[in-house]
């Protein structure tokens, strides 16, 4: 048997309890890993509340690192006792998880600690998959970041100012403000009268606008762009952005996108190809996986309400007993 984080019927926090249940088998081409520490994101929150509908009872957890504990058949290159971490299972708030090989990483422990590995492969494909593929960022051009400290958004600073452009962040607090810049945003902003604080700082306005906070700053975000700009609108933490009029965009010529990661990550190849690649940014420096704080498996209810009451920068993991 293993403990399981579990909810019976989505609602607040407190719905998340840990039961015991069978420890998985791994399936053809799956491995059974012994999950050390698990991501928490947003997206568990949205499942929890039901935002994201899903089945009940329901598990939560994208991401996790710990050991391979079983192998199934068919699969190549990774054996019991190695460290890896993945993504792409829904279900790694416990002590083991069945998951697809190919979406599982291997990892060289004295380079990439298993704590770091839980931390960065949702957070750390989304930046990298936006600033590349969602607006292309340019030497030079200006972006605004909302939510800068957050977990996806201090990665999304980070890679900007790493491609050479001028980032401009929001932060609700000073301590969330320092977080920010010492991720290498020059400017940081309150969100009261965003749209002409940007404007004062570039006076066109940015060239592209990376938000995961939604609804709350949806409409800033838009009258922050330059004309031809991008709205990358990638997240509901103030809730979902109500339906646009496409007449909106038309002033500007602006771009909307709303991507999700898992429309980049949707073949065996696709995880194999930017799962390694993630691996050499955080081996190479490019990217900084702080873990902000490590919450015990049971207190995961905690750790959603920190989320999202806004108490946290940067990373949150789970430690799996
Ligand atoms: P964060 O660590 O960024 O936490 C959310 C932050 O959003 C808060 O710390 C807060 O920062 C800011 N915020 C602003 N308004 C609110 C509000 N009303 N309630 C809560 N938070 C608010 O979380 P994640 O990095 O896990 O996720 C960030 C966003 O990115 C989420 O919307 C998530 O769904 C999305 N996401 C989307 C993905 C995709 O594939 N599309 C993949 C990964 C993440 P402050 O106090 O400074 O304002």
């Amino acid at each position: 048997m293993q403990s399981v984080v579990q909810f019976d019927e989505c609602g607040g926090p407190e719905v998340l309890r840990v039961v015991e249940a069978e420890r998985p088998d791994p399936g053809p081409g799956e491995i059974v890993v012994r999950n050390r520490f698990a991501g928490v994101n947003f997206i568990d929150t949205y499942f929890r509340s039901g935002v994201y509908p899903g089945a009940l009872p329901g598990r939560l957890g994208q991401e996790a690192a710990g050991e391979v504990a079983a192998v199934g058949a068919g699969v190549g290159g990774l054996a019991v006792g190695d460290a890896v971490a993945y993504l792409g299972s829904q279900n790694t708030y416990a002590q083991y998880t069945a998951v697809a090989a190919a979406r599982a990483v291997r990892l060289d422990p004295q380079r990439i600690p298993l704590d770091v590995g839980a931390a960065m492969l949702l957070q750390g494909l989304t930046a990298h998959a936006l600033v590349t593929r969602a607006h292309a960022v340019q030497r030079g051009e200006w972006v605004l970041v909302q939510a800068g400290a957050g977990g996806t958004g201090r990665l999304l600073v980070q890679l900007c100012a790493r491609l050479g452009a001028h980032v401009i962040a929001t932060a609700s607090t000073p301590e969330k403000a320092a977080v920010a810049r010492r991720a290498g945003a020059e400017h940081v902003l309150g969100y009261d009268g965003l749209a002409e604080a940007v404007r004062r700082i570039v006076p066109d306005g940015v060239h592209a606008v990376f938000d995961g906070v939604g609804a709350a700053t949806f409409a800033a975000g838009l009258d922050a762009l330059r004309r031809e700009g991008s709205m990358v609108s990638f997240g509901n933490a103030s809730g979902v952005v109500p339906p646009v009029r496409l007449l909106d965009l038309a002033p500007k010529n602006l771009r909307l996108l709303r991507p999700s990661l898992y429309g980049y990550l949707v073949t065996d190849a696709d995880y194999q190809r930017h799962l390694p690649a993630l691996v050499d940014l955080v081996q190479d420096g490019a990217l900084d996986i702080s873990v902000s704080a490590v919450y015990p498996l049971e207190d995961a209810g905690r750790a959603h309400a920190d989320l999202q009451a806004r108490r946290t920068t940067g990373k949150l993991l789970l430690r799996i007993p």
